[in-house]
């Protein structure tokens, strides 16, 4: 059985600067992993890679065996793998109930997520669901982007950074709902600064540092001072 999702020595480039060098991550279905590492790493460049926001070879990314480094981000969508991309990126003027819409736009056929199931699993957003994305708390707005995210039925859901900006109350219920995330079936990559938090949901961890994979293992397996070297480089 080949990887649900595998990166082989992939490489992301800004015009001449060079982001990443050759990672390789796999991941399963039903899986969580999480990618750890400092700011710049390259973390959000690896997810926008999978995601198809940023061009690669063909043969770098595999989804299921197969090569989609080189298809646009639409068609990423609809072979079941979505981005709740840094900055929740919301269209501030639609309505929370509109920016969940959107999200099916191109969804896969079959699936758990609706809006009444994204509603089941952050009520507020149904109390919320007429108000202007923007008049929403900073948590809210997450949450409305991972429903968003959700409405597409992913296989993958690729988080990047969700707790960025928010307070851990805030962050400790949206990641209360990803058991039930895990529980609809799919597959999760977690992007993180936060060690603990990442340490906390995810089956495996993978470091970044400068653009590479520094670290990887499973929590239990992993040592706080490995973990410290690989994210801050040896001191
Ligand atoms: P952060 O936590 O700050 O988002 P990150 O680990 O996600 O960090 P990336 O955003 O992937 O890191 O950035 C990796 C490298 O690529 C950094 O050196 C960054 O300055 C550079 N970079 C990111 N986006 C661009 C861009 N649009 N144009 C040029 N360079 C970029």
């Amino acid at each position: 059985m080949p990887n649900l999702l595998e990166t082989c020595g992939l490489t992301a480039f800004y015009g001449d600067f060079q982001a990443i060098f050759g990672v390789d991550m796999q991941l399963q279905a039903g899986e969580t992993i999480a990618v750890i590492g400092a700011n710049g790493a390259g973390k959000s460049t690896l997810m926008r890679s999978i995601a198809g926001v940023i061009a690669n070879r063909s043969d770098m990314i595999l989804h299921s065996g197969e090569p989609i480094g080189s298809i646009d981000a639409a068609d990423v969508v609809r072979r079941g793998i979505a981005l709740v991309p840094e900055g929740r990126r919301l269209f501030p003027s639609l309505t929370v109930e509109e920016n969940l819409q959107i999200g099916s736009y191109g969804k896969r056929d079959a699936g758990y997520w609706s809006l009444n199931t994204v509603y089941e699993l952050f009520p507020v957003l149904r109390e919320r669901r007429r108000n202007p994305a923007t008049a929403l708390s900073g948590g809210q707005q997450q949450m409305v982007a991972i429903g968003r995210a959700l409405m597409s039925n992913p296989e993958v859901l690729l988080c990047d950074e969700l707790s960025l900006g928010l307070a851990p109350v805030v962050i400790k219920d949206i990641y209360g709902a990803f058991a039930k995330i895990r529980a609809s079936g799919a597959a999760i990559v977690i992007v993180e600064q936060d060690i603990a938090q990442a340490l906390k949901v995810a089956d495996r961890v993978y470091c970044m540092m400068e653009g590479r994979i520094t670290l990887t293992g499973r929590p239990a397996e992993l040592d706080r001072a490995d973990i410290h070297a690989a994210y801050f480089g040896a001191s």
